[in-house]
């Protein structure tokens, strides 16, 4: 059974030789029948120095340096594309998805699912803003989206050929891959885990890169958003209605309508109410745009590897 492990690592340069160290600890069973694909995603320290480093202390590490920083979501892609396993499991260079779960993931497939994905039942080494971020943004997300996409689950998991085949057959710029396999279907599993802190160096979400992936999840599991506009529509007729009714109340009494302060509130309210649902519509028209552009979704300047133009080695 030949196994890949992918790891995008952006500015992970303290952190890569003791994520090797742990997993090939958890690879022994699978020794000569496994690779490690660590992917550079156009960093900035000597994270690719330490890659070729990881491949001095072992062999079966493969580096794939991406031409520029393209995200986490297409750093993973990247590094799936390049797996040659009939199994994948995926998960972060800062250790905090541990790497020792591998053996109970592999127990789980071997008793016939397609996918194990990690739950993180507990999450030590987030802040406070960050978990009630999350938690928030899971079970908004669900609400919004047609498919159920797993509550707390990150990229951690492991999937088999075929699973990974059909997610990488979707050929979508705005990657949200754990929504994907949720998409995809199949035999699916949790299993839970703990968060760890990082191992070292800094998130590299910061807010504004967690709202970017919470809009891209949005939109691509999503077309709620946008029929928001038609109730926001109806909710703001209403409102309308008991205004006439009011000002023909007031006009019959000969009473004199109310002045500017009300007409402000009601320009104010419904101009709100516009630009949020343009807003809207423009997210998904920017990423429309985006898609039908077509780009490749990255490029590769180095890759390092023993059999350079080894065939997939999928059984
Ligand atoms: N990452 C990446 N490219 C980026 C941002 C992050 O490859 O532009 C990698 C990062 O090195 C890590 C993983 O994606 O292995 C998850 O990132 P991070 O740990 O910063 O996210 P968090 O755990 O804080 O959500
Ligand atoms: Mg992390």
């Amino acid at each position: 059974m030949y196994l890949s492990i992918v790891v995008p690592c952006r500015n992970e340069q303290d952190a890569i030789l003791a994520l090797i160290d742990r997993l090939s600890a958890a690879l022994t069973p699978w020794r000569d029948q496994s690779e490690i694909i660590l992917v550079d995603d156009g960093s900035t320290d000597d994270t690719w120095e330490t890659i070729q480093d990881a491949r001095l202390l072992c062999p079966f590490v493969v580096g794939i340096r991406l031409s520029t920083n393209r995200g986490h979501q297409i750093a993973l892609t990247a590094g799936l594309e390049a797996a040659r396993g009939a199994r994948i499991m995926m998960l972060d260079a800062d250790l905090q998805d541990p790497p020792e779960l591998l053996s109970d993931m592999m127990r789980l497939m071997d008793q016939g699912y397609d996918v194990v994905y990690g739950r993180r039942i507990e999450r030590r080494g987030d802040s406070l803003f960050k978990r009630a971020t999350a938690h928030v943004f899971y079970r908004v997300l669900n609400a919004m989206s047609d498919v159920a996409i797993p509550q707390d689950t990150g990229d951690f998991r492991l999937v088999n050929r075929k699973t990974l085949d059909a997610v990488l057959a979707m050929p979508e710029r705005a990657r949200f891959i754990r929504g994907m396999f949720a998409w995809a279907g199949f035999r699916q599993i949790g299993i839970e885990y703990s968060r760890a802190p990082r191992h070292s160096g800094e998130t590299k979400y910061p807010l504004r890169s967690m709202i970017r992936f919470a809009a891209d999840a949005m939109t691509s599991f999503s077309t709620k958003p946008l029929r928001l506009a038609t109730r926001l529509a109806f909710a703001t007729l209403g409102v309308s209605a008991f205004m006439a009714v009011y000002v023909a109340w007031s006009l019959i009494f000969h009473q004199a309508v109310a002045g500017w302060a009300s007409v402000v509130l009601a320009i104010s309210f419904f101009s709100g109410v516009q630009l949020l649902t343009l807003g809207i519509m423009g997210e998904y028209i920017g990423r429309l745009y985006i898609e039908a552009k077509n780009r490749p979704l990255y490029f590769v300047s180095e890759e390092l590897r023993d059999t350079p133009a080894a065939r997939p080695l999928r059984k």
